[in-house]
């Protein structure tokens, strides 16, 4: 090791940076994470600088600089975005002893910044020595996956219990404590928000010194996103990598199922092309029986596990059976299709109102009869609907809607394969074949509103 990773206690130290445009900046921000106080020496400030400066947070001096400037510091940045400047500066810090880190001159840096991961107090820093500079960010990319967002708020709060589990609990019993709290239940509840249970749970822990095994983990019901793999949400990738089984659907790109643990089992529960799908009742079976066994279930669902997924029906079939779940919501096709392209779900004055529908239904007396809804100002957008995609045009053209509606059609929203094409009601059919458009796609159906003298948009809107 050329280097050697320490944390520096910086509460009241004095760290002097030298330079006032965006490399200052830059490390300015990072050491305002600390308490400690900032020297900025500089002729001139950048307006972020200049605004914290405004704010008291930082000192500024912009008088001629000597070695005294860098004396009693825990650690100097020369950042002044000039080479020769930064040489200079670097000489005079040495002379007062300081510890210097030089921005993007590595032979001048006694100490280097690493990547951070920051869940404050857990800190991960990582550092390649200069080596390998992408590789420390694909490092920290993966640890930002791994640690959920409030891990620093939990590490935290088990500080501040740690003399009340050392007054009640012997070393191996808190140790015991410990482990439980950061890999069980406690964890999971204070990640999923539910941050005065988890507190609740540990406090009960330490009072009665009874924890462990507690019945089922709770099954995750976690929506993938549209299918590509950078759309699914961190929680829903720490679920996945949690999980020792998953339950997956057709529509969940294989390269989402990489996310999870590499001895994770895999099953397939959707439909297979020409097959028929699993019976809802058989799935649920599966899920209740999975958790009753002790494993960590997660039942994963293309877009929102909420929105014509079938939740609902899996959520009652583990109450039934007494087991707890968790909703892990995910970008829906809706969302993920009118971002593709480059749309807006509602357009204020013009589109204020979105309804969700969908093309098919159990029994075809139930589908959802949207044409009345779909009235000026209101979008409907059609899950399901290339199959019924007939019906719904003789639909638009009976309420007299053929032209006054804009279709837009987005097939395999956010993948390589996406198809994107528009036309008004009268030519949909027409435009689905000529496109050869084929599920899963999503249909929108826009009544835009258009503002006229009588109807000033703003006015409405109020
Ligand atoms: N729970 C899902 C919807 C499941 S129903 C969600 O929230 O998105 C299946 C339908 O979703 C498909 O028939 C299609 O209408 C839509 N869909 C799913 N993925 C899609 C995609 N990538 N592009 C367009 N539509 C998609």
């Amino acid at each position: 090791m050329k280097t050697f990773p320490m944390f520096l206690t910086m509460a009241g130290r004095r760290v002097v940076i030298a330079g006032g445009g965006e490399q200052a900046a830059q490390k300015c921000r990072l050491i305002l994470k600390t308490q400690a106080e900032i020297t900025l020496l500089a002729p001139a400030l950048d307006p972020e600088l200049a605004d914290l400066h405004a704010a008291g947070r930082i000192k500024w001096d912009d008088g001629a600089i000597t070695a005294a400037h860098f004396a009693q510091t825990a650690l100097v940045f020369i950042a002044t975005g000039c080479p020769g400047l930064d040489a200079a500066l670097h000489a005079l810090a040495k002379v007062a002893g300081a510890t210097v880190n030089v921005v993007d001159q590595p032979h001048l840096c006694d100490a280097i910044t690493p990547s951070i991961v920051d869940r404050d107090p857990v800190v991960v820093a990582i550092g390649t020595e200069g080596t390998a500079p992408v590789l420390a960010r694909q490092i920290k990319t993966r640890m930002e996956e791994v640690l959920e967002p409030r891990l620093g708020d939990l590490a935290a709060l088990a500080g501040r219990l740690r003399d009340s589990a050392a007054q009640r609990l012997q070393p191996r019993q808190r140790r015991d404590l410990w482990r439980w709290v950061f890999n069980g239940p406690a964890r999971e509840t204070h990640a999923r928000g539910a941050e005065r249970d988890a507190a609740q749970m540990i406090k009960d822990a330490i009072q009665t010194g009874e924890f462990g095994e507690t019945g089922p983990s709770p099954v995750a019901l976690v929506g993938a996103g549209p299918g590509s793999k950078d759309l699914i949400t961190l929680r829903g990738v720490q679920r996945l990598q949690e999980a020792d089984i998953i339950f997956y659907d057709r529509l969940i790109d294989p390269e989402i199922l990489e996310l999870a643990r590499r001895d994770a089992e895999r099953v397939y529960v959707g439909k297979a092309p020409g097959a028929h799908s699993w019976p809802q009742e058989k799935i649920c079976g599966l899920l209740v029986a999975a958790a009753k066994q002790g494993k960590r279930v997660v039942r994963l669902k293309c877009g929102d596990p909420g929105i014509f997924a079938r939740g609902a029906e899996e959520a009652d079939a583990l109450n039934a059976a007494g087991i707890p779940y968790e909703v892990v919501p995910g970008v829906t096709a809706a969302s993920a299709a009118s971002a593709a392209m480059g749309g807006f779900l509602t357009e204020r004055g013009t589109c204020d109102t979105l309804i969700l529908t969908t093309g098919r239904s159990e029994n075809a007396a139930d589908t959802p009869d949207w044409v009345d809804l779909l009235q000026e100002g209101r979008r409907v957008a059609v899950y399901m609907g290339v199959g019924t995609a007939d019906r719904i045009e003789t639909m638009l053209l009976q309420a007299g809607l053929a032209d006054k509606i804009d279709v837009d059609i987005v097939a395999n929203a956010q993948l390589p394969t996406q198809k994107i094409t528009s036309c008004k009601a009268r030519n949909l059919l027409k435009v689905l074949r000529e496109n050869d458009i084929q599920n899963p796609a999503i249909l929108f159906l826009s009544h835009r509103k258009t503002a006229t003298a009588a109807q000033p948009v703003l006015l409405q809107q109020v």
